[in-house]
């Protein structure tokens, strides 16, 4: 069966978002599609690319002002400090990745066994990883106790990082951050936030959530893929060495070959020539983002995720997946699972039968989902719930349409 939709709405708003007619992408926090403001950024930069911070031709020059503008736009976006570094990254598990690199000697790391594969795997020794509570509050208790007990009898203090996510990409809970900021103050540990899911969703500020690190990916936050930024205390990234090595991040480079300068700075970490365009788009979604009236973006997906969640609730044999309880506060995802069905099929059923983009699986995330999904068995008393899960997660393009057509769909499945 194939369905006809109207066509997709011709795009007149910088925070419009490109997509095919006929296709309904559910599926933004795996990648969000472009908004028209990145696109438009990338078009009328093309006929000035040249080489960022090495050429002293007109077109060059252009593009460095471009390119550390998008910093500062970036920057001020995440409500960076002025003594900040805002280095630019792949993405977020690449910021992630340098901060990890970038850790003082005998640094430990806390985290919560929720976290997506890129905030558990980069850490050196492996995280402290505490089990994830059934409730916000309990994050912030397990956390006080993890880092009391860590400095108990420590007179040396050695430095602490906890590293948690903003927003979970499987349920989409929000977490406790400004709380969990502070447990980390009092007990003189840092923190670093991974924002991939929640910087799409709801305002990020480093500054009011008072938190050292935060990182963020491009490509979830409407533009294109391949930059994503890592903003925060620049002590640590400053004396660590070089995340990559080579043109740009030095200053002077002798015969010996142990005679190196390295730069401080983002530009330490960002050797080789840097992603100008995708830094551009980025920015340009900021600043677009930064001028929007993101209360009324708020109020508008949860109406579409009320919508959506109260749908599947109406399905005989669908279980949601959640940590925190049906009532957290959440952005714009939500996982499941139908009874007796495989979630593989069904999502290729979905994108076959009713072009509808759902992601099928673990989600990067393995020993929540899995977990998830063992309670929700539980929970529902439900034996045959599939191995793996659905999630359908929606954004600046969805629509009521796009949310009943998934739930219609679900509906007619045999
Ligand atoms: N953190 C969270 C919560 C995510 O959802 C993801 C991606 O899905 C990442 C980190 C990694 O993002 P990226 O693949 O852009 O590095």
């Amino acid at each position: 069966m194939t369905c006809a939709l109207a066509p997709a709405p011709t795009v007149t708003g910088p925070l419009d978002v490109l997509g095919v007619p006929g296709q309904i992408n559910l599926d933004y926090a795996a990648s969000a599609p472009c908004a028209q403001v990145a696109a438009d950024a990338v078009t009328e930069l093309l006929p000035w690319y040249a080489s960022v911070h090495r050429g002293a031709g007109a077109l060059s020059q252009r593009c460095t002002l471009a390119y550390e503008r998008a910093r500062q736009s970036v920057g001020d976006f995440l409500g960076a400090r002025p003594d900040d570094h805002v280095v630019f990254t792949r993405n977020t598990t690449d910021a992630l990745n340098l901060l990890a690199r970038a850790l003082p000697t005998g640094t430990t790391v806390v985290t919560f066994g929720g976290e997506h594969h890129a905030n558990l795997l980069p850490w050196p020794r492996g995280p402290v990883r505490l089990p994830v509570p059934d409730h916000p509050a309990g994050a912030v208790r397990a956390l006080d106790a993890a880092l009391g007990e860590l400095r108990r009898g420590c007179d040396r203090e050695p430095p602490v990082l906890v590293a948690v996510t903003g927003a979970s990409n499987v349920t989409g809970e929000r977490w406790p951050l400004a709380e969990l900021a502070r447990v980390a103050r009092r007990h003189r540990a840092r923190i670093a936030v991974d924002a991939a899911q929640l910087a799409p969703h709801a305002p990020v500020d480093i500054r009011t959530l008072d938190v050292d690190y935060l990182a963020v990916s491009g490509h979830k936050l409407y533009a294109p893929f391949g930059a994503g930024v890592l903003v925060g205390r620049a002590d640590w990234l400053d004396a660590a060495p070089p995340y990559l090595a080579g043109g740009g991040a030095t200053g002077h480079v002798g015969v010996a070959t142990h005679d190196v300068r390295w730069v401080t700075g983002p530009a330490r970490h960002e050797a080789g020539t840097p992603n100008l365009l995708g830094a551009v788009a980025l920015a340009a979604v900021c600043d677009a983002l930064a001028d929007a009236d993101r209360a009324a973006l708020h109020h508008t997906e949860q109406q579409l995720l009320s919508r959506l969640r109260d749908g599947l609730a109406e399905l005989p044999h669908a279980v949601e997946l959640h940590a925190f309880g049906p009532d957290a506060p959440r952005v714009g995802i939500v996982s499941f699972v139908l009874a007796g069905r495989d979630s593989a099929e069904v999502a290729a059923r979905l994108a076959r039968q009713h072009r509808i983009g759902v992601r099928d699986g673990l989600f990067c995330a393995h020993p929540l989902a899995r977990r998830l999904l063992t309670e929700a068995s539980a929970r529902s008393g439900r034996q045959d719930l599939p191995a793996t899960a659905l999630r359908a997660s929606i954004g600046l393009g969805s629509t009521r349409e796009h949310v009943d057509r998934l739930l219609a769909a679900l509906t007619t499945l045999d």
